[in-house]
């Protein structure tokens, strides 16, 4: 019943063996900077890659600064605490997204709490936060609090599922009137863009990723981006072990990190980022045939809302119900199309599973229906 399909990726592809879901795309200048950065012998954590791929994301996000780091999961942690997020306060998230997302919660000994999404942005629902507000928010001199466990909730942290920007403008409105501080965990939408500016430009804070399954890689990396050059530079402070400056002695008085992406890979970043338009191009096109063939077919392919571009860094289609899912799944993988369900959610994590939460409807709805298929960027 999928033969159609299962020819259309391969002919799209061109290729008769494996098509995985997404591979990264070295076709510009990695190699030579790479070479340049081994020879200067500046590989670890300073160097001017690292320089240049800090200026490069924030003219690509449009913020006053970013600050490399390790890989996206340090960054989340760190921008948490940037707009500050203590022990035992509480963090608005989705329960559909990557696990990084919570993690990063939990590193901060705080407590997620899990609000559905919205079905058309597969992201955090703008409407979900101010009804669970509305019911359990108590705004307070020095924020919002829970009034179900007298926490403070101290930060929303929405992520741009699979490159689709929420509904940002509403969300922004909703965490404001509560005082709640954003982060956007913006891993998967770099080159992204709501009512044409840059996700990861909006919140306070912003964190990309440059894993090897992203839009574009460092091996391994991350940023945080913002628009208060106060955060950036204790961001800075905080990923680089929160030394003091001094002439020669080592000065630490708070509790800092070593989260420094390393020049090396800021020199693969770099390369990457100066092909993003192209990466964008390509991922958009291949989106656009997408379309036209499932139309033809009758499936929903998801495309992005108005008012925002996506750049569809993994790209998917919603299935009729569970069993149409899993028929789907199986008939691809055997015929070495790679397809994957969307994650399991993450109140049914064995860490997660007692964490406060909605109804999560559409959230439910989503798990059971959404598939990526091979998304990579075409030559
Ligand atoms: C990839 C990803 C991260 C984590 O990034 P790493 O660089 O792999 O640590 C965080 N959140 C989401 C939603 C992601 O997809």
């Amino acid at each position: 019943m999928y033969n159609e399909l299962i020819s259309f990726f391969k002919d799209r592809f061109d290729t008769n063996e494996f098509i995985p879901l997404h591979i990264p795309c070295f076709n510009g200048n990695e190699k030579k900077y790479l070479e340049s950065c081994i020879d200067s012998t500046y590989v670890s954590s300073v160097g001017p890659f690292v320089d240049k791929f800090e200026e490069f994301m924030s003219l690509i996000t449009k913020t006053k600064k970013t600050v490399a780091v390790v890989n996206g999961t340090a960054g989340l942690q760190v921008a948490l605490r940037l707009v500050g997020v203590e022990k035992d306060n509480e963090v608005i998230t989705q329960a559909l997204t990557f696990v990084a997302t919570v993690n990063a919660i939990a590193y901060n000994n705080a407590h997620p709490i899990f609000i559905d999404v919205d079905l058309d942005t597969m992201g955090l629902s703008p409407r979900a936060v101010n009804d669970f507000l509305e019911e359990f928010g108590e705004l307070r001199e020095d924020g919002c609090y829970n009034k179900s466990t007298g926490r403070k909730i101290s930060a929303c942290l929405p992520m741009h599922t699979f490159g689709f920007p929420v509904h940002l403008d509403e969300l922004i409105k909703v965490c404001n009137s509560w005082k709640i501080p954003i982060v956007e965990d913006a891993a998967e939408s770099l080159g992204s863009e709501y009512k044409n500016k840059p996700t990861g430009s909006y919140g306070e804070v912003g964190v990309f990723s440059f894993n090897g399954n992203k839009i574009a890689t460092s091996g391994g990396g991350g940023a945080i981006t913002t628009n208060n050059t106060q955060i950036g530079e204790r961001a800075k402070f905080l990923t680089t072990t929160a030394k003091e400056p001094h002439p020669y002695e080592y000065v630490h008085n708070e509790l800092g990190y070593n989260f420094r992406m390393p020049n090396i890979n800021a020199a693969l970043a770099c390369a990457q980022l100066e092909q993003l338009s192209h990466f964008l191009e390509s991922k958009r096109n291949l989106a656009k045939e997408y379309q036209v063939f499932f139309k033809k077919k009758g499936m929903n392919f998801r495309t992005e809302t108005s008012d925002t571009k996506a750049n569809y860094w993994l790209m998917c289609i919603e299935l009729e119900n569970k069993k149409e899912r899993d028929l789907f799944l199986k008939v691809t993988n055997k015929a070495h199309v790679m397809t994957r369900p969307i994650w399991q959610l993450m109140n049914k994590l064995a860490m997660y599973k007692d964490c406060q939460k909605d109804k999560l409807f559409n959230t439910r709805f989503l798990e059971s229906r959404i598939v990526n298929i091979p998304s990579s960027v075409i030559l």
